[in-house]
């Protein structure tokens, strides 16, 4: 029998961006809410003078435990899925903080085409444009409604940038100027215009000068460390949720966290929810903390698992189309970029931070002609300078052995000499792509894993062969002596790692029928339920997607707020 304590307001079910800006959204305003997250404490200290590649960036310290929880995964619903059982793909978070204590920063606002996608290719190109089991649709909002949301994150994270020209309307200016631009970005920057193409520097979360946020927290500027991704900071220059949000919540004396505390099931009557049911990882002991209001913040996979297992809302049905909960994820196309060596020019890669880059958006979302193109939707385009890490990082150009004499000749030779030019692509929802609970693995509680079918679409490969003629056409502008382009994308492995932006699952829209969340990410199906995350993307852009579900959040807190005062009932 699992104890039972007393009731709060709110209950939030894992503490990382989500989790932490709802937590201090909801305080302020006088409401008691606790958050529970799975993981354990983290704090800026831990971080002191360890920058160890193979601690962090090789065996992962910061990420889930796979061991005890992981995902499985398949191509199509004809074979069995497999258990992830170590890294590759994609990372996933855990502990205070979630993955935004080791996220790079590249904090972007998606396009006001992304939020009106389904209407927009309509309009300039036909329904027939759209393959028929592409399953885009609008999103429920628009970018202009969404604009005070996503000032306020960047705000709140210190958001250091310049104007995109391709991007959406901004009502104010980024908070701090970009950060520093390297030779590298300059030669970038000259090449793109000579393309009379737009380049801009990467809105970054790495803060280029020290800077005091809305909520009176103070942050150092960034030193350009370049152990960053995969990495906690440890001058706290990086905007986490550790260092911004969660104490602005805790501070008011109404956030009560406790870690080590893994929720199992919403608990509901009916529709409605009444709290959550959790295990006490260091005890094994089953809590029940009940609710007025159930948040989910638990990342794209367990914000739908754990609907799935709860039986709220109705599961995804890929073979008819209907259902919600599961449907439209999505992932994103990193292989069409392009890689310059330089015979007579050296760069000292070794300076760099998470989002220290240069990019341009003239091939991303629908800023250029699709009509003789065989895919919609583009790719962000850049060029990073992340650190150079020793062990990871060994550029060499193709046909060099991978053993032995030559190969050491090469890489002490290439280290400095190589170039990259990167493509972010979209990712498209497919009504074949989808998330469902596995029928034969469990996790170390014996509850059913989050399943993962997808693969990439001809969609994807004509994006990826497009966008990586346009990295190489750059490099050459660059200067580089030999340019390989990486265009060719075949079928979707797990293995090699690719991006953490994973969609969907629980996605926003302005209709239950089509959609599991409303544009306050409160649940169709149970009112007091709201989900938060990129779990409520309907497709994945060619950006990294934590600016927008930043955005989600601020904007879910007003409806959370609002639910409360009125007593209940729908927001929208
Ligand atoms: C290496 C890396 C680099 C990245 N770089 C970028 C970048 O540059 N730009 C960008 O936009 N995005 C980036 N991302 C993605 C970004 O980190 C995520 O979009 C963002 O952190 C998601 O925030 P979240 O709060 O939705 O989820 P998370 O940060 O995953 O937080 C969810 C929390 O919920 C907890 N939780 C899960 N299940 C349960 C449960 N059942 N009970 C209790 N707690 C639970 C988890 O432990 C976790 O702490 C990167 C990700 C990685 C891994
Ligand atoms: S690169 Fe900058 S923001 Fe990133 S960890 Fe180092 S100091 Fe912190």
């Amino acid at each position: 029998m699992a104890k039972k304590l007393p009731k709060v307001d709110v209950v939030i079910v894992g503490v990382g961006w989500g989790g932490g800006i709802i937590a201090s959204e909801l305080t302020k305003q006088g409401l008691n809410v606790v958050g529970l997250e799975r993981g354990k404490e983290r704090k800026t200290e831990d971080y002191f003078m360890v920058h160890d590649e193979l601690r962090y960036a090789l065996r992962y310290e910061l990420m889930q435990d796979l061991s005890k929880e992981t995902i499985t995964f398949r191509s199509k619903t004809s074979v069995r899925a497999l258990p992830m059982r170590s890294y590759g793909s994609f990372l996933l978070g855990t502990g205070l903080g979630g993955a935004g204590v080791h996220w790079n920063g590249h904090t972007f606002r998606f396009l006001p085409y992304d939020f009106e996608i389904r209407s927009k290719t309509v309009e300039r190109y036909g329904e027939k444009k759209i393959p028929a089991d592409m399953t885009i649709q609008d999103w429920g909002i628009t970018y202009d409604q969404l604009e005070p949301y996503f000032d306020k994150f960047e705000r709140m994270a210190g958001i250091s940038g310049e104007e995109n020209p391709l991007a959406g309307k901004r009502s104010k200016p980024y908070p701090t100027p970009p950060m520093k631009k390297m030779p590298s970005m300059k030669m970038f920057e000259e090449a793109a215009k000579k393309k009379n193409w737009h380049p801009y520097m990467l809105p970054s979360a790495n803060l280029s000068e020290a800077y005091t946020n809305p909520d009176g927290i103070s942050r150092a500027a960034c030193q350009y460390c370049g152990f960053c991704e995969r990495f906690g900071c440890e001058y706290g220059a990086k905007a986490d949720p550790v260092v911004t949000v969660i104490p602005v919540a805790q501070k008011t004396g109404k956030f009560e966290i406790r870690t080590h505390s893994q929720v199992r099931r919403i608990l509901h009557t009916g529709n409605k929810a009444t709290g959550v049911l959790y295990t006490d990882v260091t005890t094994g002991e089953e809590i029940e903390q009940p609710a007025d209001i159930v948040v989910l913040t638990s990342y794209v996979f367990n914000n739908t698992r754990l609907l799935l297992l709860s039986k709220l809302g109705r599961p995804y049905d890929p073979n008819t189309g209907k259902g919600v909960i599961g449907k439209n994820y999505a992932y994103q196309v990193i292989r069409g970029g392009a890689t310059g060596f330089f015979e007579d020019r050296e760069f000292n890669y070794y300076a760099g931070a998470g989002a220290l880059g240069i990019v341009l958006d003239d091939f991303n979302g629908d800023n250029f002609d699709h009509k003789d193109l065989k895919f919609i939707h583009g790719a962000s385009i850049s060029h990073t300078m992340t650190g150079q890490r020793p062990i990871q990082t060994n550029p060499v150009p193709q046909g060099t052995p991978s053993w032995g004499k030559d190969f050491k000749a090469a890489s002490l030779k290439y280290i400095n000499r190589t170039l990259s030019v990167g493509a972010q692509g979209a990712s498209m929802p497919f009504r074949h792509h989808f998330l469902d609970l596995d029928p034969t693995y469990k996790d170390v509680f014996g509850d059913p894993l989050i399943r993962i079918t997808f693969d990439f679409e001809e969609q994807d490969r004509q994006l990826a062969a497009f966008t990586a003629e346009r990295c190489g056409e750059l490099l050459q502008e660059m200067g580089a002596s030999k340019v390989e382009v990486n265009g060719k994308l075949g079928p979707y492995d797990i293995v090699p790692y690719q991006s953490t932006h994973n969609t969907g699952g629980v996605i926003m829209g302005a209709s239950p029928d089509t959609s599991a969340v409303n544009n306050y990410l409160q649940m169709w199906d149970a009112e007091n339920v709201f989900v938060v995350g990129a779990s409520a993307f309907g497709h994945n852009s060619g950006y990294n997607p934590t600016g927008t579900m930043g955005a989600l959040s601020y904007r879910c807190a007003e409806g959370i707020l609002k639910y409360h005062k009125s007593g209940g009932g729908m927001v929208v």
